[in-house]
């Protein structure tokens, strides 16, 4: 391997996504040539950096406007141990560092998936026999963690609980809750928090009984979701989010 190969695999030994037989041969390169070495651990620093000062700003919740070119300047006043990386690096750096850790995030929050089990319409696995009971029993039994479903009154709503079964968001087990307004499905969900939880973007905010819901539209579909302890719930319906709102607000809390 020759410095412009190793140049070109060192963002891909970075992202773990060499081969074995390449990582060998750019591992032999680097111990031999000092160049290559010290762009290699100048752009590791960097990364690590990055990758840390990113993940606690979005631990923070903060928007991600600006955010790069703040850290690029809080990593560039703290005293580098390498002091020939340059401007290029750190860019490099931030390319290789910015998918990985914005995709990450983005995953948490993303509407996506309880969309997506609204519309694949799964049959419940447990069925209502006319109050929470049956449904919350079947919840505790499976999840190792409490749901709180929403109490309503099912004649002044028009709103039916179904039943539930178990679905599985953010790789972790998930509450699928079933409710029927009128023949228009309403599919409440309830899954651990993710480490890093922001409002899904281009939602909006809304207070309801002291509760701050996060509203917006999901390919076709409204969704209010909002977080209650530990819990995130996500209501997706085609009926329409005032009566969504008035499902979440009516959470026990
Ligand atoms: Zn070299």
């Amino acid at each position: 391997m020759d410095c412009r190969e190793a140049e070109r695999f060192s963002d891909l030994s970075l992202d773990g996504e060499t081969e074995p037989s390449e990582q060998a041969a750019f591992d032999a390169h680097v111990t031999a040539c000092g160049r290559c070495s010290g762009r290699f651990h100048a752009q590791s620093w960097y990364q690590n950096n990055l990758r840390q000062k990113l993940q606690e700003s979005s631990d923070r919740l903060e928007p991600p406007s600006n955010l790069k070119v703040r850290i690029t300047a809080q990593i560039s006043e703290e005293r580098s141990p390498l002091p020939w990386a340059t401007p290029a690096l750190v860019a490099a750096g931030l390319a290789a560092v910015a998918g990985f850790t914005w995709s990450q995030a983005g995953a948490t929050l993303d509407p996506e998936e309880p969309v997506a089990r609204h519309t694949h319409n799964l049959p419940p696995e447990v069925r209502s026999r006319g109050d929470v009971m049956e449904v919350s029993r079947f919840l505790s039994a499976h999840l190792e963690y409490p749901v709180e479903l929403p109490r309503f009154d099912e004649e002044r709503s028009n709103v039916r609980l179904v039943g539930a079964r178990l679905a599985s968001i953010a790789n972790r087990d998930a509450a699928y809750v079933m409710y029927d307004q009128r023949g228009a499905r309403i599919s409440l969900f309830a899954y651990p928090k993710p480490r890093r939880f922001a409002p899904p973007p281009g939602f909006g905010e809304r207070e309801a009984h002291g509760r701050t819901l996060q509203v917006g539209t999901h390919r076709g579909y409204n969704v209010v979701t909002w977080l209650s302890g530990n819990t995130v719930y996500a209501l997706v319906s085609e009926v329409d989010h005032d009566r969504l709102v008035e499902l979440a607000a009516s959470q026990d809390r």
